[in-house]
């Protein structure tokens, strides 16, 4: 059984996972209210809350009376918060010395990466092992989260390469941002979704896609600037009934743009499967056009469950289970902007 730790952000989550049964259990703590007056997360606030919650999170687990059957323990040891990931290793370096058990340190961004296998494996954790994982590589992946945007392959001896990434702002942080313009809270990304569910689209036309269809690169912060302007030439009551279309419209040329570089390298590649993952993945609208894409190719789609999207320890246990690089991290020393993989 592995034990995970994260604490990379504003989340402190503990989960336990058995290879051959799946995720026995998960436990998360989220620090959305406490950050949400500052708009957005406070470093030096983060890292206190971190301390205060892995011990009723330790209790929570009962891992105390269970300790016996964890033979390891994973940790996030990069990207994020110096501070927020320091705690969690000196935790998990504390417990692995308590209980005599390695630990191993998994990048969260591996996390986000495999999280749409989780469902898969817990389905029939003897066939994924066997086959079920093979059978869908090559993979093409999307990772969508407040600070990555990330198309990125796993190929067919399971070496993952990231093909596309942000030149700028991330997708979630686009949608953050964007919704600070319109004078939403924070995180923005849910609310955008809330309020553009009753929008109209095509009433507002932003920039969709800055970077040149072939280039494999995203770009947001155009986006961004787009409806600042536009925001200064509107006042505050004609705002004010805008505000579904102006959301669905900044929504739709996010989307847009994360499907139209997706497509695009489906055409240019051999792929077996897609995936999406990462906090912005919880959008129903991108769900919706990911799989419409998947569909049109006849590629089966995997898209992480919502509570494996944003930040959790489910998906750094799996990671540090399927992903054979997952554990060549053996040095404990804490990586606030590790990458995926090298280009
Ligand atoms: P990170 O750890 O890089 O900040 P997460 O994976 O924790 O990212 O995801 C947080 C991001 O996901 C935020 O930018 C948030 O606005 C966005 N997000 C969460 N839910 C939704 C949603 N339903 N629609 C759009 N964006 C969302
Ligand atoms: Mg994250």
């Amino acid at each position: 059984m592995i034990l995970a730790i994260e604490s990379s952000c504003d989340e402190s989550a503990l989960a336990r996972f058995d290879p051959a049964c799946g995720i026995a259990g998960e436990w998360v703590h989220s620090q959305i209210d406490l950050h949400k007056e500052y708009g957005g997360v406070v470093p030096d606030l983060a890292s206190r809350e971190h301390l205060k919650n892995f011990f009723p999170l330790l209790e929570a687990a009962s891992l105390a009376a269970e300790r016996g059957t964890i033979t390891q323990i994973a940790v996030t040891n990069g990207p994020g918060l110096a501070g927020c990931l320091a705690l969690g290793i000196a935790f998990a370096r504390s417990l692995g010395l308590a209980w005599d058990v390695p630990v191993v340190g998994v990048n969260h961004l591996r996390g986000h990466a495999y999280s749409p296998f989780i469902a898969l494996h817990e389905a029939a954790p003897e066939r994924f092992a066997a086959e079920a994982f093979d059978e869908l590589l090559p993979h093409l992946g999307l990772i969508v989260s407040g600070g990555n945007t990330i198309l990125f392959e796993i190929d067919t001896g399971r070496k993952l390469t990231v093909l596309a990434e942000t030149v700028d702002d991330a997708a979630g942080e686009a949608l953050d941002k964007g919704a600070k313009l319109l004078g939403l809270p924070y995180p923005g990304g849910p609310q955008v979704e809330r309020l553009a569910a009753s929008g109209d689209s095509k009433v507002f036309d932003f920039p969709k896609a800055i970077a040149p269809r072939n280039e494999r690169r995203f770009s947001f912060s155009g986006l961004k600037t787009s409806l600042r302007y536009r925001l200064e030439k509107m006042g505050d009551a004609e705002l004010e009934g805008a505000m579904p279309d102006l959301c669905a419209g900044y929504q739709r040329a996010v989307i847009d743009q994360l499907i139209g570089k997706t497509k695009h390298l489906i055409q240019a590649g051999d792929y077996s499967s897609l995936g999406l993952s990462g906090g912005v993945s919880n959008n129903k609208a991108l769900r919706a056009a990911m799989e419409r894409l998947a569909g049109r190719y006849r590629m089966p789609c995997l898209i992480a469950q919502p509570k494996h999207t944003g930040d959790n320890a489910g998906m750094i246990a799996f990671a540090a289970y399927a992903d054979p690089d997952a554990l060549a991290l053996d040095d404990f020393s804490i990586e606030p902007a590790l990458r995926l993989a090298k280009r």
